[in-house]
């Protein structure tokens, strides 16, 4: 019997028959697993799949066809669009079965299950391009018309139970049935299919350490099959609940939110070094109350040693997090710092102990050693990945399997998957096969980029051109509202990724916008706290914040603008590189920072004392700083020429003032830009390239000297200036 809409206490009911009838059925497809996705109580980001079976019209013979649409590899769920099904001649597909038992060898992980992916493809109906997952035959060889497959906290509970036969049949009597963990592919759809034949009233399958799957002939009534069985186990689970005795009881307490995220911003960058050595990695902060009840608990490492249960976990959590056993009432941060240190060795060795134990003649070579999960008492759980996106799901998963842990330790005893097995979808030669696919990674990929002054002009463009390399972009801006702006078109471009994960400012894209007044250190300091909650760390910053005041009409600069004038171009970027240098050394990664100057530090001129004076300074503190900072920041400046283009170092009145200096013609009534171009023209003539200087031109160089092309090169300033001979510098 499924609940009525009102009854569900423990998932979102959200099957609406005004959406779902204006719909045609591949659509119904879509909706449903969006409605589906969009509860991480029914299955996380990137697990489970849907499918129908819908008749449509062949284009190559116009006669009706039955064909198969199912939830295609990679993707989502609960962003899913049509896209992202694969669709199948259901009659091809079945007819696979007989190559399939043709096979000399046959059954789980043999050669011909893994050939058996290759050939879904020649069952293709209508030209889609959308890959076939492995869990394709769970939906084919059932002969329903809709299967949902998800990974319910609920379930998989049950399913990583050490009784979890028994506890199926306690909780679903005779409607659900259980099959013991078996890595997807063709066989355990033919097992599914077998069980059907034999009890042809079955609704469902618990998937031992796995999930659920179930069916229906009727896509709505699938639907709400789904969610009444995840209710069911939902409910037997929380009347089962040991309340304060979860995960056997508490043995420490929480920190407070300001001490939690004090750790976090001295250990962060330290932490990301050592983990960083070989590929860089970009951190979540997730702290729940769920997240700390567990670290805090009395039987939190050994639950954390036996590791996460469902196969989708582990690809991104590893077999196992790395649990840090610290008192945070009784220990300092530095006994902190030094377990951390010896942890991570016995891990890395672990690991690799691991790799040797399981491996296959035919494995691929075994991957980064260090943990993508640590868990500290008190203080919660950090997540690392290549992305944030990547880095959130990781958080995401693993505050899951706490989820799965709580419930299972509930109802029976929690049991992981076994290591070999585990291995084996680990370091899956299709898994290796879909790694290899990915396009390989842009320049600027794991890296944090700091860009200030991103809020308009050179920065603005900057943080666009590094976005593109995809780095992360942290804008700062003196206004923080132009920051954010620039962040969101970066957002907007990039996208928010699809975790669903991270506490506070750690739950962000890949892109934010920050506040920054960088004539004050402790300004720079809470911007770069901010950062490393956000991201874990920081690589390279780009400076491209700067100030020109013009003098008034006698050519004068009052006392206080002459300040503030070296207060933003010199003082700024040095306290800049002063406050970035301890976070630097800490990280102990190879990283730059680019300090815009000017072509004006060279060239000695009537008018502008204070501009050109503060420029000559920053050219100097380029060179100062690329010693002081070596060897593990490249320090290089960019020389900016007259960039008039939508420049906020260009306002209108300085444009009016240059304009009438070189006696160029104008009206007073023309707009901003128009004034700015004729300054441009004028500019452009004076170079030995005789072209315009652009925001573009600017970018580009920033970026390359940021990025590993230019690895040896530092103390240098490269000028972007279409050519001035007098700014030559020598
Ligand atoms: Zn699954």
């Amino acid at each position: 019997m499924t609940l009525k809409p009102d009854e569900f206490r423990h998932v979102n009911y959200l099957w609406d028959d005004n959406v779902a009838n204006q719909l045609d059925a591949a659509e119904r497809l879509r909706y449903r697993s969006n409605i589906l996705g969009s509860d991480q109580r029914i299955t996380n980001t990137g697990g489970g799949n849907t499918s129908s079976k819908i008749k449509m019209t062949d284009p190559l013979t116009g006669e009706d066809v039955d064909v198969l649409w199912v939830k295609g590899s990679g993707g989502d769920l609960r962003t899913a669009t049509h896209a992202n099904f694969a669709s199948l001649y259901t009659d091809k597909f079945l007819s696979l079965e007989n190559i399939y038992n043709k096979a000399g060898v046959k059954g789980v992980k043999t050669e011909i299950e893994d050939t058996m992916v290759e050939m879904y493809r020649h069952t293709t109906f209508g030209l889609n391009p959308a890959a076939s997952s492995i869990d394709t035959p769970l939906h084919g060889l059932i002969p329903f018309r809709h299967v949902d497959h998800m990974h319910p906290v609920s379930v998989i509970a049950i399913a990583a139970s050490k009784d979890q036969e028994r506890l199926t049949q306690e909780i679903f009597d005779e409607e659900v049935g259980w099959v013991p963990w078996q890595r997807p592919g063709f066989d355990l759809g033919l097992v599914m299919k077998e069980k059907l034949k034999q009890d042809p009233d079955l609704k469902g399958l618990v998937m031992g350490q796995h999930g659920l799957i179930n069916w229906a002939d009727d896509d709505k009534a699938c639907y709400e099959l789904t969610l009444t069985l995840i209710e069911k186990a939902a409910r037997y689970i929380e009347q089962h609940d040991k309340g304060d005795k979860t995960f056997g009881g508490q043995r420490y307490r929480s920190l407070e939110e300001k001490t939690r995220n004090e750790i976090f911003i001295k250990l962060l960058p330290a932490l990301r070094g050592k983990i960083s050595q070989a590929n860089r990695f970009i951190g979540t902060v997730h702290v729940t109350e769920s997240v700390l009840q567990f670290v805090n608990s009395v039987d939190g490492l050994r639950l954390a040693e036996i590791g996460t249960s469902c196969p989708d976990h582990f690809l991104r959590t590893k077999i196992k997090p790395l649990y840090i056993d610290w008192d945070p009432q009784k220990e300092s941060y530095e006994s902190l710092a030094e377990k951390l240190e010896d942890r991570l060795i016995a891990y890395r060795a672990d690991y690799a102990a691991y790799y040797e134990a399981c491996k296959q003649p035919n494995s691929p070579s075994m991957r980064d050693p260090n943990p993508t999960v640590i868990l500290i008492p008190g203080l919660g759980l950090i997540a690392w990945g290549k992305n944030k996106s990547e880095s959130r799901v990781t958080a995401e998963f693993y505050s899951l399997a706490i989820e799965v842990m709580r419930a299972s330790e509930a109802i029976s005893e929690y049991q992981g998957l076994p290591r070999q097995e585990a291995f084996d979808i680990e370091y899956w030669l299709l898994e290796e096969a879909k790694l290899k696919r990915m396009p390989p990674e842009k320049e600027m990929a794991r890296n944090i980029v700091v860009v200030i002054g991103a809020g308009s002009g050179i920065g603005k463009a900057v943080a666009h051109r590094v976005a593109r390399e995809g780095a992360h972009v942290v804008c700062a801006d003196l206004s923080e509202e132009t920051a954010q702006e620039t962040a969101g078109e970066l957002v907007k471009i990039n996208g928010l990724g699809i975790g669903v994960a991270g506490t506070g400012i750690s739950g962000c894209g890949p892109a934010i916008g920050l506040g920054v007044d960088i004539t004050k250190r402790e300004s720079i300091k809470c911007m770069f706290e901010k950062v490393l909650l956000a991201y874990g760390g920081i690589d390279n910053i780009i400076v491209t914040a700067g100030i020109f005041v013009p003098p008034d009409n006698h050519g004068y600069i009052p006392d206080d603008k002459w300040a503030l004038t070296y207060g933003i171009n010199v003082t700024g970027p040095y306290l800049v590189a002063d406050e970035a240098k301890k976070i630097w050394q800490s990280q102990g990664l190879k990283t730059s920072l680019v300090i815009t100057t000017s072509a004006n530090g060279a060239v000695a001129k009537q008018g502008s004392v204070a501009y050109d004076t503060s420029k000559a300074a920053a050219n100097h503190l380029v060179r100062e700083l690329a010693i002081e900072l070596s060897p593990l920041v490249r320090v290089n400046g960019l020389a900016p020429a007259t960039v008039v283009e939508g420049s906020s170092m260009f306002p209108r009145d300085r444009v009016i003032s240059s304009l009438t200096k070189y006696k160029i013609a104008f009206n007073e009534s023309e707009s901003t830009e128009s004034l700015r171009e004729k300054l441009a023209v004028f500019y452009a003539q004076r170079t030995l390239t005789k072209s315009p200087i652009t925001l573009a031109d600017q970018a580009e160089v920033a970026y390359l000297l940021s990025s590993s092309k230019f690895s040896k090169t530092t103390g240098q300033i490269i000028s972007v200036d279409g050519g001035l001979h007098e700014a030559f510098l020598r």
